[in-house]
């Protein structure tokens, strides 16, 4: 069999929102992309879970349709490769039957868990053994909560699986897990590349209940022949185990090599850095996962990203984005240009963008929004203008504790929503002092595990090469005449944070009282 007659590779990204899959052929063009969308189920606050089967049906149906927007034929496919969201957890039964939902990185019914762990010295030592921050998102703080609030279910589970293993599960009836997707369950060493002792017993499992850990290029094949046929693929085509989707958007814009980072912005955001070796922060502000053979990403994700203009959008300036829409425009275009009437640094006007909580780098739930600075002068465009401002000077406290870890960028390639907005990215490019580019790809974790499959098929030999694949279109440098001004703000938007921690708890704590 020759391969190089097959030109294209299937990438299939289960996030949280939708299954996406893209056609992609060897020169990073793609053919055809299709999304198939299922909810979230949230009967409490702390509650966030999906249906394995609802997803795992996305993926059968996705890869079908995808093949039929792009007009190929299954036999022309090399290989289907997976991108997931990372931190699911959910149990099985020897038949490979769920016996719960899948438990997302949503679900904070472990918060008290982590709590506690965190202050102990196992939390920090697994912290550095796995490189996943102690937080209530991962699989081993799931497993410590089921293990004692459902101790029956637990029992009786015969493997912990993430959604992705559960899809190979029912196409392969085997239960494999790539390194990236293992390296963000908490559960497992990223030096060794294995299951963590430490983290197992913690969680109190053994490895038998885990998949077996795979490196990104692992293939497997056999799809039952009723299955290949729905899918449209012939049943020899090798499926791909890939990685997770915040390593592999890393991959997908071209940030493969020192010095060049991926910084999204979305609802949430996350800047990341690629090493060769596993690193972890004395501090505890990052995380490290692993990627592929001999990559780490490394970095730290912000819950309070595009949301905040969101925020904005639909609470601070709702007249301003009603006008926007009478004039026929996007609102965060117009609210973009009313902040870009302000000059830099919002007239001293600084906002703390903490509404969610925070993630890295100070793990701080209890962190809330803050407007600091607010003179008579102010108007609304100025509050606009600082809460834009405020999520990049956030980004900058996680792009600091990534620099003292990995070393400093010369580049980052900006993706996610907020790169739309010229302001916003060159805003990114003053408070950071570093060239921001943006890149074509819009999918670029699917884009990334299309090229694992290509490279697990022998068509590439280096990760670094799928540059050749990802064009940085728009660049934006430093000006220096606004730094000064925004170092000033910066620091003491960093004192002003340091100065309310025990404030922050004091109002959090009177929030959950009086809680409706
Ligand atoms: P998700 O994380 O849900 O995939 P997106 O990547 O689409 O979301 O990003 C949504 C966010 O991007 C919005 O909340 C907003 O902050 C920002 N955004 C979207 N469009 C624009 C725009 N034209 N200008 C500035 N920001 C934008």
């Amino acid at each position: 069999m020759t391969t190089t007659s097959k030109p294209y590779v299937i990438a299939a990204d289960l996030g949280t929102t939708s299954t996406k899959t893209l056609v992609v052929d060897d020169k990073g063009t793609i053919l055809a992309s299709h999304a198939i969308l299922y909810p979230m189920y949230t009967p409490t606050p702390d509650i966030a879970e999906q249906d394995p089967q609802e997803i795992y049906q996305a993926v059968l149906r996705g890869i079908r349709e995808v093949i039929r927007k792009a007009g190929i034929r299954g036999e022309d496919v090399l290989a289907v490769s997976f991108s997931s969201a990372m931190h699911s957890l959910m149990a099985v039964d020897e038949k490979g039957e769920p016996l719960t939902p899948l438990i997302t990185w949503a679900d904070n019914r472990s918060a008290a868990y982590t709590a506690r762990l965190k202050k102990e010295p196992t939390g920090r030592e697994i912290y550095h053994r796995t490189g996943t921050p102690v937080h209530p998102m991962s699989p081993l703080a799931k497993l410590m909560w089921m293990r004692d609030q459902e101790p029956d279910l637990f029992a009786k589970a015969y493997k912990f699986i993430g959604i992705k293993e559960f899809v190979f599960a029912k196409l392969f009836g085997r239960y494999v897990v790539d390194h990236s997707i293992a390296s963000a369950t908490g559960l497992f060493n990223l030096h060794q590349l294995d299951w963590d002792e430490l983290a197992l017993a913690t969680a109190g499992v053994d490895a038998v209940r885990l998949s077996v850990p795979v490196p990104a290029g692992h293939a497997e094949t056999g799809l039952p022949a009723a299955l290949a046929a729905e899918m449209g693929l012939p049943a020899d085509t090798p499926f791909v185990v890939g990685g997770a989707d915040g390593p592999l958007a890393n991959l997908g814009a071209g940030a493969v090599e020192p010095g060049v980072w991926a910084l999204t912005v979305g609802t949430s955001g996350a800047v990341r850095g690629i090493i060769r070796e596993p690193r972890t922060d004395a501090k505890g502000r990052l995380f490290c996962y692993a990627l592929a053979d001999g990559y780490w990403t490394v970095g730290g994700a912000i819950n309070n990203g595009g949301v905040m203009f969101r925020w904005v959008r639909d609470t601070l300036a709702t007249l301003e984005a009603e006008e926007g829409r009478r004039k026929g425009m996007d609102p965060y275009d117009y609210l973009t240009e009313l902040a870009h009437t302000v000059p830099p640094g919002s007239g001293g006007l600084l906002f703390l963008p903490f509404l969610l909580g925070e993630r890295s780098p100070n793990w701080n739930a209890n962190a809330r929004g803050v407007f600091f600075g607010l003179a008579m002068n102010h108007t609304k465009n100025h509050m606009i203008r600082a809460v834009m401002e405020g999520v990049v000077y956030r980004l900058n406290s996680v792009a600091q504790a990534l620099s003292e870890t990995i070393g400093a960028p010369e580049e980052i390639r900006a993706s996610g929503g907020f790169a739309r907005s010229p302001l916003w990215r060159q805003m990114l490019a003053d408070v950071l002092v570093k060239t921001v580019t943006v890149t074509d790809s819009v999918e670029s974790s699917a884009l990334g595990a299309a090229y694992i499959g290509f490279y697990a098929m022998g068509r590439f030999s280096r990760l670094e090469d799928i540059r050749d694949w990802v064009v940085a279109r728009t660049s934006h440098r430093a000006n220096s005449e606004n730094y000064p001004i925004y170092k000033e703000l910066t620091n003491i938007y960093a004192r002003v944070y340091d100065q309310l921690i025990g404030e922050f708890d004091a109002i959090a704590e009177l929030q959950h009282r009086s809680m409706p």
